[in-house]
């Protein structure tokens, strides 16, 4: 299950000069994109855990012909199709530069305005018990030349009781917390039904 926000938007001018009233108005925007995910692992505790992702910035260069909140919009709008929550996003920035641009004296000469916008996306999820077994499971997956260094390669799976790596074709294997190995998709449908590792009982997540 997972929920999204509406986007926060931090703008701020990096560099504005005046230029003759014969020149255009040059604005340029470097928008950046962070994903903040937050991810709940236990909803009985409340433990989290958080990633942020922050993209390249993306630069935007509109020519100011009037500081109409609507003119500004439908430039950015030209330049922001398909990004997400666009419309929302030129509604945000469209005032902030038409501010910075009349403080820049639009009407009375031409400028170029630089501004630094970050775009800041939230999304909540709540792990269900299977994404819990499935990323302990990666967690736990174990290279070839890591798993022959145990000494292992003879031993059964304990769920299925076949051979961990000989066979027809290589299966991935994982090891656990406790440090028993099991076949991936052995362990995946055991997790299914029950937290705790087949052959200690180790629980697995809280
Ligand atoms: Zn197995
Ligand atoms: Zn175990």
């Amino acid at each position: 299950m997972s929920m999204s926000f509406r986007p926060e938007v931090e703008v701020h001018v990096t560099n504005g000069r005046k230029l003759s009233p014969s020149e255009p108005n040059s604005v340029i925007i470097r928008l950046k994109t962070k994903s903040v995910e937050i991810i709940i692992e236990n909803q009985t505790t409340g433990r989290q855990n958080r990633r942020t992702q922050v993209s390249p910035p993306f630069l935007i260069d509109i020519n100011l012909r009037s500081s109409s909140h609507d003119h500004i919009r439908t430039l950015l709008h030209d330049r922001l199709v398909g990004y997400p929550f666009e419309s929302y996003l030129c509604d945000d920035l469209a005032p902030k530069i038409s501010t910075a641009a009349i403080d820049l004296g639009f009407g009375h000469n031409g400028f170029t305005l630089t501004m630094a916008a970050t775009v800041t996306y939230r999304t909540v999820s709540v792990m269900s018990n299977d994404e819990k077994s499935l990323r302990m499971v990666l967690l736990g997956r174990m290279k070839a030349e890591e798993f022959k260094s145990l000494k292992m390669e003879t031993e059964p799976c304990s769920i299925c009781l076949e051979s961990l790596v000989s066979g027809p074709k290589p299966r991935d294997v994982t090891r656990m917390t406790c440090s028993h190995v099991f076949h991936n998709g052995c362990l995946l449908e055991w997790l299914k039904r029950k937290n705790t590792c087949p052959l200690c009982r180790t629980e697995i997540y809280d």
